[in-house]
């Protein structure tokens, strides 16, 4: 196959594009694709701070490179989720991106800001341990952004990650979750206090598939974490990503399809469902919580925080 610009030797097929490309026309494709997207959607300007969230894996650090090779003020955050060994591998594998771009990296850990790892999290909770990672991802990447004083937050989230996110929300006629599903997320007021209590969240990756910024990292030589998170299995998000690329695979572009279509054609439908109820806030730490009539409301984080402290003193006090 030849590249789709210059003729010459082509590394990459994309076949939704129905287009190969050698290895400088592919990278220069990836960043125009993340350019296409910031512009689009007017997810931020050159003067604007952005905070990404970083992983170690191959969405976050191609992202970053990207953002920084077109200009922007990107800075890292890891959150160390204390998953054992992969934990460690992919500080790692983010500590030397930083180092290697010469970017700034902001890393906190779970256990030092909550006193709990995801892993303990799942089982004094008895949540799966997806839900509450997630959950605790959430609640910290937007509390450094707005402690730190960043414009935004920016996520790696790929389009095989919206499209599995959106197959999920179908399935499930999850509409509050639908009227959300976009790649921008304004930030959001309460009150009379013009500080956000949510940052603006974006995800610039949405026009690229996983194979391709896997492509990219690999031809950009960015040394990214390969292993998958051990506590993926089970991971609902993950069955339906397998669902779809055999999809897919039948016939390249549905996943575009489905995802820019649901944005064309439906998101508008959506816009709204869940604002039915008051937004408060948690009168333990601050953040915004629906008003479901409680005294004092508290946030979900808050709620699951104390769930499992309690029981991990209970535990150690059993002990004892
Ligand atoms: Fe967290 Fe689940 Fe992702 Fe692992 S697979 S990092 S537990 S959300
Ligand atoms: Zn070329
Ligand atoms: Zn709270």
């Amino acid at each position: 196959m030849k590249c789709k610009v210059c003729k010459g030797h082509a590394v990459v097929d994309v076949r939704r594009h129905n287009a190969g490309f050698c290895k400088d026309h592919f990278v220069e494709h990836v960043r125009k694709q993340v350019a296409k997207s910031v512009k689009e959607f007017s997810m931020f300007s050159p003067d604007e701070r952005l905070l990404l969230a970083v992983s170690g894996g191959k969405d976050s650090l191609a992202l970053w490179d990207i953002l920084l090779d077109l200009g922007y003020d990107a800075t890292g955050f890891y959150l160390d989720l204390g998953i054992g060994g992969y934990s460690g591998r992919s500080k790692e594998a983010s500590i030397a991106f930083a180092e290697q771009r010469g970017a700034k990296l902001i890393v906190r850990s779970l256990g030092e800001e909550h006193g709990y790892t995801v892993p303990e999290l799942a089982r004094l909770t008895g949540r799966v341990p997806c839900s509450g990672c997630g959950l605790n991802k959430r609640y910290e990447f937007n509390r450094a952004a707005l402690e730190e004083g960043f414009d935004v937050l920016v996520t790696g989230h790929n389009l095989d990650d919206e499209v599995a996110t959106l197959f999920g929300n179908v399935l499930h006629w999850n509409t509050d979750q639908l009227g959300r599903q976009a790649p921008v997320l304004e930030e959001r007021v309460l009150g009379d206090s013009p500080e956000p209590v949510l940052v603006r969240k974006v995800k610039p990756l949405v026009r690229l598939a996983e194979r391709e910024t896997a492509a990219y990292a690999l031809l950009r030589g960015i040394d990214y974490i390969v292993e998958e998170c051990p506590m993926v299995e089970g991971n609902t998000q993950h069955r339906y990503k397998e669902a779809i690329s055999l999809l897919e695979e039948a016939s390249p572009g549905t996943k575009h399809q489905m995802y820019f279509g649901f944005l064309e054609k439906a998101a508008a439908r959506f816009a709204g469902s869940g604002d039915g109820a008051q937004i408060v806030r948690c009168t333990s730490c601050g953040a915004p919580t629906l008003d479901l009539g409680q005294e004092e409301p508290r946030c979900s984080f808050c709620k699951t925080k104390a769930l499992a402290l309690t029981r991990k003193e209970q535990g150690s006090a059993k002990e004892c």
